[in-house]
């Protein structure tokens, strides 16, 4: 059984986002289960990531054939489409999914992600221009 900082994690969306997560997961000895809807993406990946599945995350039977409500960790890194990444969100608390982290692409996106029940939101783009400002700075040596 993993100890508590290292359960497995299902990724959900292989764009930049979830694709650099989910390959530094496996780097990092996690047990990962990445899903895209494009079979391209994952053919991509299929070499890097042990368990990395063509399917629709949006689609509650295909999660449950995936064992998806198995997991305890999840992250949601679709971003465009928030329609997807509402849906997917709402489907991981449904089943049961104790830690969801999702993505969110603006504010008011996050704000809806936390509402429905992700545990954790973050938005890329805003958290990294504000840690390069204190960069730029010269404020904070490792912030
Ligand atoms: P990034 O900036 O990380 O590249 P993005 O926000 O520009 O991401 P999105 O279009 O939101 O890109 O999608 C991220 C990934 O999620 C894509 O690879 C896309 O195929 C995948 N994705 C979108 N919808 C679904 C879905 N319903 N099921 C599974 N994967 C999906």
């Amino acid at each position: 059984m993993a100890d508590r900082d290292n359960l497995p994690v299902v990724v959900i969306g292989l764009g930049r986002f979830g694709s650099s997560m989910a390959l530094e997961l496996t780097r990092l000895g996690t047990e990962v289960l990445a899903i895209d809807h494009r079979p391209k993406v994952v053919q991509s990946l299929a070499g890097e990531i042990t368990q990395i599945v063509a399917a629709d995350a949006t689609d509650l039977q295909a999660l449950h054939q995936l064992g998806v409500p198995d997991f305890q960790r999840a992250v949601v890194a679709i971003g465009s489409d928030i329609e997807a990444s509402i849906l997917t969100t709402s489907l991981l608390v449904e089943v049961g999914i104790e830690d969801i982290w999702a993505k969110a692409i603006s504010r008011q996106h996050g704000r809806i992600l936390e509402r429905i029940g992700a545990t954790h939101v973050v938005l890329p783009e805003h958290d990294m221009g504000e840690r390069v400002a204190h960069l730029v700075s010269g404020r904070m040596l490792d912030y």
